[in-house]
């Protein structure tokens, strides 16, 4: 299974069925470039979600730039974006020439804060600018506070581009997470709950505006047997290949979330109740996919901290990570104005500083796991006794 037996954060876990789709394009050569299985996955991609429509395309980063261009961003326009994520929620946001702008996380969910998203905008209104978009980031398939913050941005008269790249088959109030912004935003990279090896949807109950995705993603090629062109364009489309790996991995989608949900209920029952450590929490009314466990470490309390956690990992060929460094502290956006949850109290640079992520996998085996289980009992054992 595992390159060198090495224990992965999250590896690809096909469901064996992917063959059988790819096969069948093949039989048909209908290889490229769209065709049935596009078609397929789309589908089902929009019932799974229960959503009107799902435009699948080469990447979740060109998913979030198709809604950017179908919001209108452009050059000097404002985006606000959530500032715990990777780097991917908030590129093309550059790509579009627009301005980003920041807001960090609040404890309950690790995700917005409503608060420094209501002062963001109170600020942005005042000065005569509001954001053209907030991109909501629902981190490592936790929904964010998706009604509260969806309300204030309504009240600014201001679209949601809901970031679900980590949480597809996460719930929120027993609806898929991803659906309740104006677009929602998948990914099937190959660290993701299910993948393509490389893909991505924009999904929206507006079927016109996805359409106009489709035109964007097809080089905007005008209705005429020439190649006419009267927009820009890009070449963003999923292959009809990778959409056949895309309907193998949908039908397990489930039950992956229920093999991650498991890893991270025996990472809870065996750390649950150590000091100075705190899992990732679940919103009420929330059900996350636990894409991956994440928690944070305070050395103060464990006597050893998140980094040393992570190289006796790897010593033993385990990787884990620690949680995303913030935007507002990347060097790519330097400068860049950020709202913190409370004057003087950034909770994304708290995460950032004790965040940790284990391995995640959903094809890590019961004795993987107990091995880093294992490991890090010793560690902590060291420490605390
Ligand atoms: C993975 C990811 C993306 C980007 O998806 P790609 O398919 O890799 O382009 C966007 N946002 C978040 C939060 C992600 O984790």
């Amino acid at each position: 299974m595992a390159v060198n037996n090495r224990i992965f954060l999250s590896s690809p876990h096909m469901s064996g069925n992917e063959q059988k789709y790819i096969q069948k394009a093949f039989d048909l050569n209908w290889i490229a470039p769209l065709g049935n299985n596009v078609d397929g996955f789309e589908r089902e991609l929009a019932e799974y979600n229960t959503i009107k429509d799902a435009a699948v395309v080469v990447s979740g980063t060109a998913a979030i730039h198709l809604a950017l261009r179908l919001l209108n961003v452009k050059s000097g326009d404002i985006v606000f974006c959530s500032s715990l994520t990777f780097v991917a929620s908030a590129n093309p946001i550059l790509y579009q020439e627009a301005t980003p702008v920041f807001i960090d996380s609040e404890m309950d969910t690790w995700n917005m804060s409503p608060k420094a998203l209501e002062r963001a905008l109170r600020d942005a209104k005042g000065n005569g600018k509001l954001p053209k978009a907030v991109i909501v980031v629902n981190l490592y398939g936790q929904s964010a506070r998706i009604d509260e913050l969806v309300d204030i941005c309504d009240a600014y008269g201001v679209p949601v581009i809901e970031d679900a790249a980590e949480s597809l088959g996460s719930t929120y109030k027993g609806r898929k997470s991803g659906t309740f912004g104006t677009y929602g935003v998948f990914s099937f990279n190959g660290n993701k709950i299910i993948t393509t090896s490389g893909g991505g949807a924009l999904v929206s109950n507006d079927k016109e505006a996805l359409e106009k995705a489709r035109f964007l993603a097809t080089q905007a090629r005008d209705p005429a047997v020439h190649y006419q062109h009267s927009e820009l364009g890009y070449n963003y489309r999923m292959s009809n290949i990778v959409a056949g790996i895309g309907r193998g991995q949908l039908e397990i989608l489930d039950e992956r979330v229920q093999q991650r949900r498991a890893i991270f209920e025996r990472y809870y029952e065996a750390f649950g109740d150590v000091e100075g450590i705190e899992f990732q929490p679940e919103l009420e009314n929330t059900k996350p996919n636990r894409w991956l466990t994440a928690l944070t470490v305070d050395p103060e309390i464990t006597g050893i901290s998140h980094h040393e956690i992570i190289s006796q990992l790897s010593e033993k060929n385990i990787e884990a990570r620690p949680v995303w460094k913030p935007m507002h502290l990347q060097p790519l956006f330097d400068g860049v104005k950020y709202y913190s949850h409370e004057e003087g109290n950034s909770v994304s640079d708290y995460l950032f500083e004790y965040g940790l992520c284990l391995p995640s996998g959903s094809n890590m085996s019961n004795e993987q796991q107990d091995k880093v289980i294992d490991i890090l009992k010793r560690e902590f054992e060291k420490t605390v006794f």
